[in-house]
């Protein structure tokens, strides 16, 4: 069934964004459509699952019912990343607490590795030279985590081989997760996998890459020569996904030269003690907003709800705690790929934010905010004073008109209690937005060479035939005028949506 744009349900303004990840259950035009309807504002193609026919299909299902419905919608393409594994069965292992196994390092292929009989527990792992990552002690973690083992020996007589003593029961799958946390894992941040699903999200136009593993800002810096061969003048943009301990140690690097972040909490989880992703998390959030870039709360925010009708109550509260964090957005991945109902998932997930949303004190929070205004940045200077104006004021909303998404990312980081309505004359940045907290994108047509009332004028009234904005609501404007000369910031006007708006000006 088709739905027209007039059906897309009207919510009440929503400041955090919904993620959703698009796989086997949700790859079908009616499911894509009822998805934005409930409120993703970003859908999500992992490609640790999915090959480039499969990926293309998504893209261009996205991108009819975006156009039809008539809204911003991004596409992001999430990397697989540098994974380590365990090979070498050919069906899942059973492991009893106390089995010892011997985990030997090799550069080949998983299809290459002859699989031996289960009861010999003899496995193998891409990681090079694992025993030169841990010593007689060190923790193992395998199958994401479940299982748990303690390093016994290093093979000194073997090298790149240790054995380990499990820990606890589990269930070993095909292609097991391994990980040695906290070690620095001495394999290259992109494989040429990575390489080739790059090239494919450039040349195909996604808005977004999230780049799993990120380490450093040199990994950023790669991709972004990468994305340069591609095409010089690509406005992809890049989030890079924070998921060990080297990424944390390396976190206000990474923010600045990336786009945004992901907190990657499957991996991450692994990686650090588990008790420790709550302050992270926390910690991350600030940083991000304060930096003014979008940052992404990710997995497990309502997993239960992949197969049952209602989340945990813990669930909730998560998804609700990282709301009140402040994060741009949270993402759903297995709920909405795999599970028995997405609609269902992200209309959960958007009325625990709307909740979320309606308990956070913004003006309090705006004063705050203040200590971190970029004192040498003129757009961040005049972003402050528009929120401030717009709560001094009582206004309904601001608006802004924007060529390169910086004004309105400015808004966005001092978290206005006010929607930020945000005019793009360029498809793919109305896209991008679609991720910015409080951001509600429109598309206009280019304004260059036009007067500043004359554009501002048209929002307006473009506003008010949505039904966004009424007569006598109070709005205040930024921009940098004249448009398409790259000025920063340099005008900001309040206004009375009415038809005598800018009379001294028509
Ligand atoms: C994660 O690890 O939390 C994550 C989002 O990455 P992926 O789903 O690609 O493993």
């Amino acid at each position: 069934m088709m739905l027209a744009a007039s059906q897309v349900k009207q919510q009440t303004f929503r400041r955090t964004k919904i993620i959703c990840t698009i796989g086997p259950a949700s790859e079908n035009p009616d499911c894509i459509r009822e998805l934005i309807r409930e409120g993703m504002s970003v859908a999500r193609i992992n490609f640790s699952h999915c090959k480039y026919d499969e990926a293309l299909e998504r893209v261009r299902m996205l991108r009819e019912a975006r156009k039809d419905l008539d809204v911003p919608l991004a596409i992001m393409l999430d990397t697989k990343g540098p994974e380590v594994r365990m090979f070498g069965y050919s069906k899942p292992v059973l492991l009893a607490k106390d089995d010892t196994l011997y985990i030997e390092s090799t550069d080949k292929q998983p299809e290459d590795v002859a699989a031996l009989p289960p009861e010999k527990k003899h496995f193998f792992t891409n990681l090079p030279h694992i025993d030169k990552l841990c010593q007689a002690g060190s923790r193992v973690l395998l199958q994401d985590g479940f299982i748990e083992a303690e390093v016994m020996r290093l093979h000194t007589e073997w090298p790149g081989a240790v054995t380990v003593r499990v820990l606890n029961y589990g269930r070993l799958k095909d292609k097991a997760h391994l990980a040695v946390p906290g070690a620095d894992y001495p394999i290259p941040f992109m494989s040429d996998k990575d390489r080739k699903d790059i090239a494919f999200a450039v040349e195909n136009n996604f808005e977004y890459i999230a780049l799993s593993f990120v380490r450093t800002a040199r990994d950023i810096a790669d991709v972004k020569e990468l994305v340069r061969s591609v095409r010089p003048d690509s406005p992809i943009r890049l989030i890079a996904k924070i998921e060990d301990k080297q990424a944390i140690a390396n976190i206000y690097d990474i923010i600045r030269d990336s786009d945004g972040i992901m907190i990657a909490r499957g991996d991450l989880g692994i990686e650090v003690p588990i008790e420790e992703l709550p302050g992270l998390q926390k910690n991350i959030i600030k940083r991000c907003y304060l930096a003014g870039k979008p940052v992404i709360v990710a997995t497990q925010m309502l997993e239960s709800m992949t197969d049952r009708p209602y989340p945990t109550r813990a669930e909730v509260t998560d998804t609700a705690n990282a709301v009140m964090e402040l994060t741009s957005a949270v993402m759903l991945s297995g709920e909405t790929a795999n599970g028995v109902h997405p609609a269902r998932v992200v209309n959960m997930m958007g009325r625990i934010i709307d909740r979320a949303e309606s308990a956070i004190d913004y003006r309090a929070l705006a004063r705050i905010t203040h200590d971190y205004v970029d004192r040498d940045n003129i757009t961040n200077i005049m972003a402050y004073s528009v929120v401030d104006a717009g709560h001094d004021w009582n206004a309904k909303a601001i608006a802004v008109v924007t060529a390169s998404g910086i004004g309105a990312r400015a808004l966005s980081k001092f978290r206005p209690s006010i929607p930020i309505y945000a005019f793009a004359h360029e498809e793919v940045l109305y896209h991008q937005m679609a991720l910015n907290w409080g951001v509600v994108p429109f598309l206009i047509e280019n304004p260059e060479g036009q007067r500043f009332s004359e554009v501002a004028k048209k929002t307006m009234e473009l506003l008010r035939g949505k039904g966004a904005v009424s007569n006598g609501d109070r709005l205040v404007f930024m921009a940098s005028s004249p448009f398409g000369k790259g000025h920063p910031t340099n005008t900001i006007r309040c206004e009375i949506v009415g038809d005598d708006a800018f009379h001294d000006e028509t």
